[in-house]
């Protein structure tokens, strides 16, 4: 059965790749498209606006869930948050990708989606999801004995920095070590190094879609696990995995390592 699918954020750089990739997946259907409220695209239709060959839907100003079987969602924090409890309310699946919630919005969110089925990643590409089980073994065998530094690079108009991306990645580490990233994160580099640290370190440049590297550094030797992205279709087809999964799912909140089989 073909998978009825809402975007939202139509006006964005993951909106449109998401609307995309949903148009390209013979089991999916793209039946809801929303922007901004005060968006220039609303009314417009998403085949001219988004250049999608898909005749007679209009992108709307609020998200509508009517006859819709799941959300894929990355725009703003608070935009989010409201669509989560939209969802929430008519009881539909939301996959979300928005980064950049404080601790308070997410313990809002976590609250708000108890009672449908949700995934949320920091980032949908698969590769990240499975560099998150090479961090894990990597810090296994090499953290106690390495210095651990964290770089990321993006575009120039992300607006968080660290990425969640990064964080994530910390926090897989300082996990598997047996402490808390709040701990032991390092984000101003200004003092000298303090052994059992992790260090992070951000490039905003250019059009860059999104690179990470965890360095384990040690005498003698060093580690280095990267990944690029080089297109949004990798976190958009991955939302869309995500979303084909999460479709029939009872309520609870799903990880890409469950999506992925990972977990
Ligand atoms: P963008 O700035 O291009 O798009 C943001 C979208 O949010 C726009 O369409 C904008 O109109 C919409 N928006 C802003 N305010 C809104 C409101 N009040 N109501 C409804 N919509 C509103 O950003 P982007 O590059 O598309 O990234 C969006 C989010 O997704 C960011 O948080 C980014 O970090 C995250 N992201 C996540 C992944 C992942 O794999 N999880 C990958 C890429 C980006």
């Amino acid at each position: 059965m073909t998978l009825r699918v809402a975007v939202t954020g139509a006006g964005g750089r993951m909106g449109r790749a998401v609307a995309q990739a949903v148009m390209s997946d013979a089991n999916a259907t793209l039946v809801s498209v929303c922007a901004r409220n005060a968006s220039d695209l609303v009314g417009k239709s998403v085949a001219s606006a988004l250049g999608i060959d898909i005749p007679d839907l209009r992108i709307g100003g609020t998200l509508d869930l009517s006859n819709v079987d799941v959300v894929i969602d990355f725009t703003l924090p608070e935009s989010s948050l409201a669509y989560a409890q939209q969802c929430a309310v008519a009881g539909v699946p939301i996959v979300m990708g928005t980064t950049g919630f404080t601790d308070e919005q997410r313990a809002t969110l976590d609250e708000c989606l108890g009672s449908v089925a949700s995934c949320r990643a920091a980032n949908f590409s698969t590769g990240v999801n499975l560099a998150y089980r090479l961090l894990e073994l990597s810090a296994k065998v090499l953290g106690d004995a390495a210095d651990i530094e964290i770089h990321e690079a993006h575009h120039k108009h992300k607006i968080d920095a660290p990425s969640g991306t990064a964080l994530a990645m910390g926090d897989a580490i300082a996990q598997t070590m047996g402490t808390d990233l709040s701990q032991v994160a390092r984000y101003d580099r200004s003092s000298n190094r303090e052994s059992g640290t992790i260090g992070f370190s951000v490039t905003r440049a250019g059009d860059i879609v999104g690179e990470h590297t965890v360095l384990f550094a040690s005498e003698g030797e060093r580690l280095e696990i990267t990944h690029k992205a080089s297109s949004r279709s990798a976190f958009a087809t991955g939302a869309l995995r995500a979303a084909h999964f999460i479709a029939d799912k009872p309520a609870g909140s799903y990880t890409m390592a469950d999506v992925l089989g990972l977990s």
